[in-house]
């Protein structure tokens, strides 16, 4: 893995695959920095909605091997491995990782995010004993049984469908007064009979002993607190960028992501960011697959003219 690459891509979800697949076809050497998912949140999606090509959906564990393989079959080369740190040298960057250091003529990032817990009483305690972020892979172990789904948003909603093919009953818990979601997930959710949508509704504590057995929730519409019964809790409440690697190098926007230009070059001469992780991303899988191919694009044409916006500083 040492040595020095033309493009080094962190993140292998949708945006970082389609940069590592765009770099190696342009005949950049490449390499791509997969991080702990190998796919990113796409990857334990059941039936990922409205990406191109696929009109009845697909699933995330179909599809992110895809894109690898077309990344691998280009020219890329994928490791298991995180970006810990970026620092410039003299005309290249150099690169910290959990595997040791190499240099890179141009990046980009793109780590991504995480869902966002909850922070509430139980949420740590019962983390793999009934709460979750993953409807697919928790599905099939509560059948017949009662959960709870929190948020209001697409990821919300999508995942209580799922949800709502195994369970006996879905609670969806949103704090505001309606949902969020796109249209035709709100139609879904609304049209589900076993999901039961909760307006108001705020979590204080998640409840259980071996494992969840319920949630305490507030409506603050009323004041009242109620117990509900749920053998799984899913939490879909935002998204936390994933920029910790890089400390100070960068200052952030507002909503803790990557400022970029419109070609997605950041503040830092040769580092374009894609995805979830640059602000501004337009929240959907096809916007973040577009932004992985346009960002190594901006890579290509700077490292063969030299084209970066002049306020950057120059690298050596
Ligand atoms: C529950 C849910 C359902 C969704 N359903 C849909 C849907 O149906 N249709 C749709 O269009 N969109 C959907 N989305 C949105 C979609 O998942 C995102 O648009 C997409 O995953 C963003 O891709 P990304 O590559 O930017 O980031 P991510 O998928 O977050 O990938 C980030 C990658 O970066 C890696 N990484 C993180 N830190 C580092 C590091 N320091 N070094 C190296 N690598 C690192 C991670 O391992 C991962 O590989 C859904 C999202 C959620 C949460």
């Amino acid at each position: 893995m040492a040595g020095m690459f033309d493009l080094v891509v962190a993140g292998s979800g949708i945006a970082g695959s389609s940069a590592a697949l765009t770099g190696a076809r342009l005949g950049l050497k490449t390499l791509c920095l997969a991080g702990d998912v190998l796919g990113g949140q796409l990857l334990s999606i059941n039936k990922i909605d409205g990406y191109p090509g696929f009109p009845e959906g697909v699933a995330g564990y179909d599809l992110c091997p895809m894109t690898q393989e077309q990344a691998v079959a280009a020219g890329a080369e994928i490791t298991a491995t995180s970006l810990d740190r970026l620092d410039p040298e003299r005309g290249h960057w150099r690169l910290a990782t959990n595997e040791g250091d190499l240099q890179a003529r141009g990046i980009v990032l793109a780590t991504g995010a995480t869902l966002r817990e909850l922070g509430v009483p139980g949420e740590e305690r019962f983390k793999g004993k009934g709460v979750s972020h993953c409807a697919s892979c928790d599905a099939p172990l509560l059948r017949g049984k009662p959960v709870v789904v929190i948020g209001a948003g697409d990821s919300a909603c999508q995942e209580a469908l799922t949800l709502a093919e195994a369970a006996s009953r879905v609670t969806l818990l949103c704090r505001g007064q309606e949902l969020r979601a796109q249209q035709v997930y709100r139609d879904e959710v609304m049209r589900k009979a076993n999901i039961d949508i909760r307006f108001h509704h705020v979590v204080a504590e998640i409840l259980g002993d071996g494992g969840v057995t319920a949630v305490r929730a507030g409506d603050t519409a009323s004041g009242e607190t109620a117990e509900i019964e749920a053998a799984g809790v899913f939490v879909y409440v935002g998204l936390q960028p994933a920029t910790s690697y890089l400390g100070d190098a960068i200052v952030l926007a507002g909503d803790g992501r990557i400022p970029t230009d419109s070609a997605l070059r950041t503040s830092l001469t040769g580092v374009a960011a894609a995805g979830a992780v640059r602000s501004g991303w337009a929240g959907r899988a096809a916007a973040a697959a577009g932004d992985g191919a346009a960002a190594a694009i901006a890579i290509a044409r700077y490292l063969r003219n030299d084209d970066w916006p002049s306020q950057a500083p120059r690298l050596g």
